[in-house]
């Protein structure tokens, strides 16, 4: 296995590619990895994220959206559940976007770091 830099692997994992070639996908689906990569041949599917991504998820959607939550139930802007619909929407949406790239970046450190994986 060629060595490359964690922050490059981690680079990769966050655009959702390969991270030990950044050639090819991790994904065949949305958030299921190849079980090995078509360029390089690095085995994905021993390489488990466990809940990992979507706590990390979480974390930064809601940390990211808790300005306009309080915006939403302490302003005077638009009613109250006008303002839960739209950032429940946006939520969801920061959400699906995010947790792939999320996943990507636990694998790429699973992987970079040697940590054990089953
Ligand atoms: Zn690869």
């Amino acid at each position: 296995m060629e060595t490359i830099s964690k922050k490059i692997a981690i680079w990769r994992g966050l655009r959702s590619r390969c991270p030990s070639c950044g050639q090819a996908s991790l994904y065949r689906a949305y958030l299921k990895p190849v079980d090995e990569c078509p360029s390089c041949g690095v085995t994905w599917s021993d390489v488990r994220a466990d809940d990992g991504p979507a706590w990390a998820t979480m974390l930064v959607v809601l940390h990211g959206l808790a300005p306009l939550f309080h915006l939403v139930a302490f302003g005077e802007h638009m009613s109250m559940w006008k303002g839960i619909c739209l950032l429940s929407v946006i939520a969801v949406i920061m959400c699906l976007w995010l947790l792939p790239r999320m996943k990507g970046l636990f694998i790429a450190i699973i992987w970079s770091t040697g940590a054990p994986t089953s």
